[in-house]
């Protein structure tokens, strides 16, 4: 097979691919430029932007709309990195992006921002659109970068036996998080294949699994069966590590037949999973009533139970979710048979400010929303995105060590490293041309 020759090859058509290549045509269009480099974007799955297609819920929160200094204690684990990449293309610059392309957004909640028509495939038509009515970068689907080897310029081949000869590339392949989306981590190997240092991964944002929650892989105990689908709101966890308060969070919880997740799960996930990887002790503490002190739920209760009926599960709709009550007993149970009825009620307000949940696992890149670790941030310029070891070898988006909380952080940093790598590879064909 012929060798094709290409000024730049972008290697993944997701968030960042995508965004990438819109900027790169963006930035060619804006100054009227008549050189025009030729350009490939390679997806390997049949249609780009396959996992914009499930952020969200379907609905893809697409940024944050907050500013730096709010926005940045949400990206891990070096923001100070991540500031350059946002102060070129921010959380406005994103919206601002896709408005003028005709997606209406919506700003919900926490500065989280939708579009408008709360279908996520329409962020990824937007970009795919655009890219396509630019016509400056040529995109290629259903074949997959296989290797990559850097001589005087980069040598990639490919799944249907092709190579490709680039000046520059951009790795913008991802994590590992949902393989089925195309994101199977190909960009590590390739990048330590051309020296560069990648740093351990795990899942991050992902469901924390309780201590004897299943009874057997896919199978739950009795007391999670009862827990499963239970939603909670407004409780409050603390993240235990070795014993000590390592976070502590209050919001909206979810248990699901991956364990504890919803918003408050994921925002503890992170440092869970990776104190679990150091080997350390991890347990997660409920409280079900962080609105009232230990003293004023014991009041509540002493006021309930002067009505006349002190009896614990009754005691218990009064204060709690129908569907927590039954795990509640159960998971009290030794604290709550053990005593007379007058010493369970007793123990009633500490109980419900502390339910404790040891953690012995979590759920994997199969379901998990995010990558933690990547291509190490020292040997990628903050400036640029390109790597300070191979030149015309730029990083964009998962693939690097950076993420994000949930609120729309991982897709804005998507988004702003690829915005700027698409700036120094404009800068490049500027200078050469
Ligand atoms: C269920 C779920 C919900 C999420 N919701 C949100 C949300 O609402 N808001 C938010 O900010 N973030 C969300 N995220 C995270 C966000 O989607 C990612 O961080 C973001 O998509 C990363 O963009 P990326 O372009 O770096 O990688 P990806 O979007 O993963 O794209 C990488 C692309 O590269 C392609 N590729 C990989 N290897 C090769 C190869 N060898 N050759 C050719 N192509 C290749 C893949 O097929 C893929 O299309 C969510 C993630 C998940 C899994």
């Amino acid at each position: 097979m012929e060798t094709l020759r290409r000024d730049l090859v972008i290697i993944g058509g997701g968030a960042a691919g995508l965004m990438a290549a819109a900027q790169i045509s963006s930035l060619f269009l804006e100054e009227g430029n008549s050189y025009r480099p030729s350009i490939l974007l390679i997806e390997k799955m049949m249609r780009p932007g396959r996992k914009i297609g499930i952020t969200g819920k379907g609905r893809c929160n697409l940024t944050n709309a907050r500013m730096w200094d709010e926005f940045s204690v949400h990206v891990h684990p070096n923001p100070n990195f991540f500031k350059n990449a946002f102060y070129n293309f921010s959380s406005a610059d994103t919206m601002d992006f896709f408005r003028r392309l005709g997606l209406e957004l919506t700003v919900e909640r926490g500065q989280r921002v939708y579009p408008k028509s709360m279908k996520a495939q329409d962020v990824t038509d937007t970009l795919v659109r655009y890219v396509k009515r630019c016509k400056t970068v040529e995109i290629s689907t259903e074949v997959s970068v296989d290797s990559i080897s850097s001589g005087e310029n980069f040598k990639l081949t490919l799944s249907d036996g092709s190579v490709v000869e680039s000046r520059m590339v951009l790795i913008a392949t991802g994590g590992l998080s949902y393989p089925a989306t195309g994101s199977t981590g190909d960009g590590y190997a390739f990048a330590e294949g051309l020296g560069h240092t990648v740093t351990p991964r795990y899942p991050s944002l992902t469901a924390l699994t309780p201590k004897g929650y299943k009874e057997q892989p896919a199978v739950l105990s009795g007391w999670a069966k009862q827990l499963c689908g239970l939603q909670l709101k407004n409780v409050s966890l603390s993240l235990m590590v070795n014993g000590n308060v390592a976070q502590e969070e209050f919001g909206d919880l979810d248990f699901t037949d991956g364990g504890i997740e919803g918003a408050l799960g994921f925002r503890v996930s992170r440092k869970a999973v990776l104190s679990l990887a150091r080997g350390q002790k991890v347990s997660l503490i409920l409280d079900l009533k962080p609105s009232l002190s230990l003293s004023q739920l014991s009041e509540r209760i002493k006021r309930e139970s002067s009505t006349g009926n002190n009896n614990v599960k009754y005691l218990l709709s009064k204060l709690l979710p129908r569907q927590m009550i039954q795990p509640f007993l159960t998971i009290h149970k030794k604290s709550l048979q053990m005593q007379s009825n007058s010493k369970a009620v007793e123990e009633l307000p500490k109980l419900l400010k502390n339910t404790q949940f040891d953690i012995d696992s979590y759920v994997g890149y199969e379901r998990c929303v995010v990558t933690n670790g990547g291509v190490s941030l020292s040997e990628i310029s903050q400036k640029s995105m390109e790597s300070k070891l191979k030149k015309g070898l730029f990083f964009a988006g998962e693939v690097i060590d950076l993420d994000g909380d949930t609120g729309g952080y991982n897709l804005q940093i998507a988004f702003s490293t690829a915005a700027l790598a698409a700036r120094s590879i404009v800068d490049v064909f500027k200078r050469e041309s």
